[in-house]
């Protein structure tokens, strides 16, 4: 078989290439990966990262979009045959088909990391680890605390189902083609118990919503013009002892997950 020459980038796939091998390391130290563990890689790309994940782990699961990449790392097989090549939209793969106890390593492509995080967090029970390299401002919110402005429905989802850590920002110099943004690579530990039942979290995640979609107001007045009775929320502040003037931006996760217990019960009474 002759080996195709690398195609060219793709900015609309997010292809932006690491070529720094230090960077690499870095990425698979975090992951703290041993000969029998499972990988899932979104977007190998040219395979910088997957050749060294095929070393350090067990077997590697490597989901990439672009059937020419797909088809240049098939060539390449030979030098990683613990790694299963998949040609595919790692937004529709079903990775609820991995083994439990998979670790995602990936430098993910950045116009779609928030729905392919989400994604792998409903299926967190599977991933105990996620080292995703991501655009900065998006490792920002991730790990923002309440009182400022990154802070919003991303942290509180992702902090609600994991303790992240960010770990260390990465030079647009490592990149070929170079991003047009900042990155930085984050070390998620999933959280095994759920402090809510899978019918609460879809209430939860609701609110959590509901609640920053007006910014500017005040949580109940956000909440209420997004459908929520305002005696329910307002017997829920109190009985919280919360503010009814505080804003959504100022709440701490525990508080939305108590919230959304007492308007549920609420909700119900009157229902
Ligand atoms: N892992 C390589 C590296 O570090 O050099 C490439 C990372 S690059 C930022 C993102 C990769 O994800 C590209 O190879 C791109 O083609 C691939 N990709 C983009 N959208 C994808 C999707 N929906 N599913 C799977 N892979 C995707």
């Amino acid at each position: 078989m002759s080996i195709p020459d690398l195609p060219p980038p793709l900015k609309r796939l997010g292809q932006n290439f690491l070529i720094d091998p230090n960077i690499v390391r870095k990425i698979v130290a975090l992951a703290e990966l041993s000969p029998s563990d499972h990988v899932l890689e979104i977007g190998p790309g040219r395979g910088v990262l997957t050749e060294m994940l095929s070393h350090a782990a067990g077997h590697v699961t490597a989901i990439e979009l672009d059937p020419r990449l797909h088809a240049y790392l098939e060539t390449r097989q030979a030098e990683f045959p613990n790694v299963e090549l998949i040609c595919d939209d790692a937004l529709a793969y079903p990775v609820e088909r991995l083994p439990l106890g998979t670790v995602v390593v990936a430098n993910l492509p950045y116009y779609i990391s928030t729905p392919l995080l989400f994604r792998l967090l409903d299926q967190r029970g599977r991933f105990p680890r996620m080292v995703l390299m991501l655009q900065n401002e998006v490792a920002d919110r991730l790990v923002a605390q309440p009182g400022g402005l990154d802070y919003g429905v991303l942290s509180v989802m992702a902090q609600y189902a994991a303790d992240i850590t960010k770990s260390f920002r990465v030079s647009a110099q490592c990149f070929r083609p170079r991003p047009d943004v900042g990155s930085a690579v984050v070390l998620l530990r999933t959280n095994e118990d759920r402090r809510l039942g899978l019918q609460e979290e879809v209430a939860f995640r609701a609110l959590v919503k509901a609640a920053f979609a007006h910014r500017r107001k005040t949580i109940v007045n956000s909440l209420r013009d997004e459908g929520y009775s305002q005696e329910h929320i307002v017997k829920a502040l109190t009985q919280l002892g919360l503010s009814q003037t505080a804003r959504a931006e100022t709440f701490f996760l525990d508080y939305f997950i108590e919230l959304s217990r007492l308007i549920s019960v609420e909700s119900k009474g009157a229902g």
